[in-house]
């Protein structure tokens, strides 16, 4: 703790699995032994860089780059790059930790990394953007490979981004490989990668809601964020019969009490993806719905939330609200986004809740099925992806439930997803001897 002080977030991540693996840690020694836990936390390498590149008006900008390669103990370092500017290695430490129980719950062999940089993408010119990428990328290529370490998006890396990083990396390495995930369909891409995480939460939701003889028709569904995720998680569950009524950005959110319907969300789309716009603009084109500046959609009365924005975006005071509301499921698309208050709030409830390592895998997921498919040098359909994904997730779901009734918690996914994903990645280090 005292070596990482100058990292909450990190901290914070940390302390949450470690407290749910107490049961775990107390009945097997050889974890101990093998000082497991200890080395668990530590990346096994930290690659910090400067990413020097020219501006629209001729001045030289500097920002800097990350590659946190956290544990290879499963495969190959996966995980996504970030930009934006809150960017620092606490939150690239967090959420690499996370990826590495993450990773191991899709049950695919990936290891786990993140990376990223402080770069603000808001604002700036396609040409401007493309010369960041290549910059990074022309630092970052040394450090990766289809066996080492295969980046991803995240928030403010999109397709156009990831078309960038690799057009760099294919011009340096001289190769056409699946060094990254998330590439456009002609080059190398998955059907349902740009759909998988938002879908996936929705069905990690969905068989949280079957355990309970329950689905998605006519429940009212608040939704955070209104990028990648937040979209696609609103089309799952506008398909499934649900009503989404709030979307949001870092300015507020939109409330449309009549729901943001298949017509609606595409304007959304056009207007984040193309236009690169702001939620607000929402109200112009449908004056009925209402936008709210600097605040969450959690005040709204609904059965179910889907946080898809980003860390900490659930204090424990919202978490009350919404459950005071009547909210019994939420299901996290982003990582990290109920701070520990909200999810004290959550599991003392009895709120049916998926934390983001378990219910945001899905993106990770197909992004394993993008590496396969690059190695078979073939693409699989649509129906197949999404079928596997379906799978996948309900695996993700039986086996945190299962493990959370063996340690005698049933019905709760933190707990058992930590413990599941824990033993898989403690097993395979202490068969590695002290590496
Ligand atoms: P995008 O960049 O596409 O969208 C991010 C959304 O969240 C935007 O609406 C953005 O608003 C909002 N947001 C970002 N930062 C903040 C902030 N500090 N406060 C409030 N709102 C914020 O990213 P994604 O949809 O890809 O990622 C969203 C979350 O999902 C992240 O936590 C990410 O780690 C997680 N995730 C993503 C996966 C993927 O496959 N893409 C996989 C697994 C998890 P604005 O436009 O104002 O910045």
């Amino acid at each position: 703790k005292a070596r990482n002080s100058h990292e909450p977030e990190f901290l914070q991540a940390v302390e949450e699995v470690l407290e749910t693996l107490e049961p775990v840690i107390n009945e097997m020694p050889e974890l101990q032994e093998n000082a497991i836990l200890e080395r668990m936390v530590e990346p096994e390498r930290v690659i910090l860089f400067r990413i020097p590149w020219v501006n629209d008006a001729g001045k030289v900008v500097v920002n800097r780059g990350y590659r946190v390669q956290f544990n290879s103990a499963l495969g190959p370092y996966k995980g996504g790059m970030r930009f934006h500017p809150s960017v620092n290695l606490s939150i690239l430490k967090f959420l690499g930790f996370e990826q590495v129980l993450k990773n191991c719950l899709t049950t695919l062999p990936m290891g786990g990394g993140k990376g990223g940089s402080d770069f603000d993408p808001h604002g700036k010119s396609d040409g401007e953007v493309m010369r960041f990428c290549q910059s990074l990328m022309t630092e970052l290529y040394r450090h990766i490979g289809t066996a080492t370490d295969v980046p991803a998006g995240d928030i403010g890396v999109g397709a156009r981004e990831i078309g960038f990083m690799y057009g760099q990396y294919k011009r340096i390495a001289n190769e056409s490989s699946g060094i990254l995930t998330g590439k456009g369909l002609s080059y190398g891409g998955s059907l349902i990668r740009p759909e998988a995480t938002g879908y996936g939460a929705v069905y990690f939701a969905e068989n949280m809601l079957a355990t309970r003889d329950e689905d998605f028709r006519g429940k009212v569904c608040a939704v955070s964020g209104s990028g990648n995720v937040a979209q696609y998680c609103t089309e799952k569950l506008n398909e499934l019969g649900a009503r989404v009524v709030t979307l949001s950005d870092s300015n507020g959110f939109i409330y449309d009490a009549d729901g943001i319907d298949a017509e609606k969300l595409a304007y959304v789309m056009e207007l984040k993806n193309v236009k690169r716009g702001r939620i607000s603009e929402y109200v112009k084109k449908y004056p009925k719905a209402t936008y709210t500046a600097d605040q969450r959609p959690w005040s709204v009365k609904v059965d179910c939330a889907f946080p898809c924005a980003t860390q900490n975006e659930i204090s424990g005071k919202e978490a009350q609200t919404l459950v005071n509301n009547g909210c019994r499921v939420v299901s996290e698309g982003a990582n990290m986004p109920s701070t520990p208050e909200a999810i004290e709030v959550f599991v003392s409830n009895k709120v049916l809740y998926a934390p983001g390592k378990a219910a945001n895998a899905g993106g990770v997921a197909v992004s394993g099925l993008e590496m396969t498919q690059n190695a078979m040098r073939l693409s699989w359909s649509r129906e197949e992806v999404d079928a596997r994904l379906k799978e996948i997730m309900k695996n993700i779901h039986d086996n945190s439930w299962n493990a959370a009734k063996q340690f005698g918690n049933e019905g709760n996914y933190v707990m058992g997803a930590n413990i599941a994903a824990f033993l898989k990645v403690a097993n395979a280090m202490v068969a590695h001897g002290v590496v």
